[in-house]
């Protein structure tokens, strides 16, 4: 599962993404370091966090195979331009991001071809890490699905919680801690 035809990759983020830009590069870069780095043998294998919703999250979700429905991408809301990648078998994991600082690098006018020519050591970082996952978030079938005690709703992989202060509970976490929408009339 290695990136070995970087542009016929990058065609494929392209097409999905829906344009070409510099977070279709980077993302490619940044998934060829990440699967060099872990080296899965097969798709089973490989779970993938991504840092931010722009750009390169499309590159990084097609150029690695990881789909967010089938629970091997995982979504970080950190705003940041990096992604880590975990061996399940080996139980090894490495995060890439971008050399800080480098910002000129990937806001030149060209850079979204300008990224493709660098070495790995003048473009990106990759650090070894460890990451605990929950047995609820991996890959397969549900382990546990409640109803929520307040609104009924079905509950999947563990997201419900007890309340503290009152015990009421399971509740999904719109109940239990403020939901990102509210009823409109
Ligand atoms: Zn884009
Ligand atoms: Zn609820």
């Amino acid at each position: 599962m290695l990136i070995t035809d970087v542009d016929e990759t990058l065609q494929r983020c392209v097409d999905y993404h829906g344009h070409f830009c510099a977070g279709q590069s980077l993302g490619v870069r940044i998934a060829k370091k990440g699967l060099e780095l872990v080296a899965p043998e097969d798709l089973k294998d490989l779970i993938v966090f991504i840092e931010n919703d722009r750009c390169i999250a499309d590159a990084v979700l097609m150029a690695t195979g990881t789909r967010l429905g089938r629970r091997n991408l995982k979504y970080a809301d950190y705003g940041r331009m990096a992604a880590t990648f975990i061996n399940l078998k080996k139980d090894i994991a490495w995060r890439v991001s971008l050399i800080p600082g480098e910002k000129e690098k990937n806001d030149r006018p060209d850079a979204k071809e300008y990224v493709l020519t660098l070495p790995d050591e003048e473009l990106l970082v990759w650090k070894k890490v460890k990451v605990t996952l929950k047995k609820e978030d991996l890959p397969g079938k549900p382990l546990r699905t409640v109803l929520c005690a307040r609104c009924g709703e079905k509950v999947f992989d563990g997201k419900d919680a007890t309340d503290p202060a009152t015990g009421e509970g399971p509740l999904c976490r719109a109940c239990m801690n403020g939901a990102y929408y509210e009823e409109a009339e």
